[in-house]
């Protein structure tokens, strides 16, 4: 496994690149492994800079991403809320943009084609695009996988079988994309000259003024905002025009973009002008800014350990629930003992009876979990509270969640 130190700005190419958060060491964060697995685990430095000519916040190395993939457990449709939220989102567009049967759309990173389920089934077609082996679990009659990273030279080939598409989807990706500038010349390459593009990421402002610490981990290379993602793109010729925040994303709460080519007729809005400037009256180019953010991380890390170590000592039982790749970034700064947590619980059947990566806590299924008799569950994926809070078994039968954001609760 080779990990390279990163030299330059994955946008602009400066070398002005300063660090602002150092996270120690951790293993990479979505590779869930087996008992036999555990003794060849490897870590390594989670840290970020900050490019001082673009302002686009990365990871200070670039991991082997091939060994990440290999490794890949993620299903999204494992997400009943996730889904919801795409399937919103699609009728959103369809309708907007006014569909038509022979339009083309494109969805980069479709995972198992949660976002993809959603079109209507007369489009003529709709592509999916993945490297990870989640592509296997889609529905092939109605969507044509293909297995392959996105980028310029793939779009060329692309475009010698399909049409051009009308509306490209890319939902939570762009953070794993190592060369940006490529994948943007591969979008111009691809869209329509009358087509959109709606990307979603995780916002780096609502990272820093919340403490999101949890977004940052190996597989994330990237942490964005509206500067840097406008800046990247009007090198190849796509016009930010529209943004909105969206409270539900893969990973917490999102920012959703829409692109189009220069010269198609799509008006910038105020909202997103004044938005562009607001970050940076809000000191989006101000290492200040990210150096207080490690200070307030290392705060927040301390009161969620304190109120874990506060109930045990109380005496009660306590447990995680959920193995998320965030949740591993948490788990792996917060440091609590196995004689604490010893088990998460997962609905996903291809990590059940796998170990988390760094913490090694058993990953088990809700029966399982309520059988061990846990009073105190730290919920992970926060970012799905309000789901879980109605619908899990574990609250249903009296169990509590400790949950770690937006603010500190027990529920
Ligand atoms: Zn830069």
């Amino acid at each position: 496994m080779r990990n390279k130190a990163l030299k330059s700005c994955r946008i602009c190419n400066s070398k002005n690149l300063s660090k602002y958060l150092d996270l120690g060491k951790h293993p990479f964060s979505n590779s869930f492994i087996n008992k036999k697995q555990i003794r060849l685990e490897k870590k390594f430095p989670l840290e970020l800079v900050l490019c001082k000519t673009c302002y686009l916040s990365q990871l200070s190395i670039i991991p082997d991403t091939k060994f990440i993939f290999d490794k890949y457990d993620y299903l999204s449709s494992s997400s009943r809320a996730l889904s919801n939220h795409y399937k919103k989102l699609v009728e959103t567009l369809s309708k907007q943009e006014k569909l038509k049967k022979d339009d083309v759309v494109m969805d980069i990173g479709c995972n198992d084609g949660i976002l993809l389920n959603h079109y209507p089934d007369y489009l003529k077609n709709i592509i999916g695009i993945e490297p990870s082996n989640a592509i296997n679990f889609v529905n092939k009659k109605k969507i044509i996988p293909l297995k392959q990273f996105f980028n310029f030279n793939n779009s060329k080939n692309y475009l010698k079988k399909f049409d051009k598409p009308k509306i490209i989807t890319i939902t939570n990706v762009l953070a794993q994309i190592e060369d940006l500038n490529d994948f943007a010349k591969g979008l111009q390459n691809v869209l329509r000259d009358d087509g959109i593009i709606v990307i979603e990421f995780p916002y780096l402002k609502d990272m820093i003024d919340k403490g999101f610490f949890d977004l940052i981990y190996h597989e994330h290379l990237s942490y964005f905002s509206l500067n840097p993602i406008k800046y990247l793109f009007e090198k190849y010729d796509l016009r930010l025009f529209n943004y909105q925040k969206v409270e539900i994303g893969a990973s917490g709460p999102a920012l959703r973009v829409f692109l189009c080519k220069k010269n198609f007729k799509k008006k910038v809005t105020k909202k997103l002008k004044k938005q562009l400037k607001k970050e940076l009256d809000w000191g989006l180019s101000n290492i200040l800014k990210y150096k207080n953010f490690s200070k307030k991380t290392f705060r927040i890390i301390e009161n969620i350990r304190g109120v874990i170590i506060k109930k045990y000592k109380e005496g009660y039982n306590l447990g995680c629930y959920t193995a998320s790749a965030k949740g591993n970034t948490m788990l792996n700064c917060i440091k609590i003992s196995k004689k604490i947590f010893k088990y998460t619980s997962e609905n996903n059947k291809r990590k059940i009876n796998k170990y988390t990566p760094g913490t090694h806590l058993k990953i088990i299924n809700d029966v399982e979990f309520i059988n061990k008799r846990i009073d105190y569950a730290l919920l992970l994926s926060w970012n799905y509270a309000n789901f879980f809070l109605k619908n899990s078994e574990f609250k249903k039968k009296g169990g509590k969640f400790i949950i770690p954001f937006p603010k500190l609760k027990i529920k």
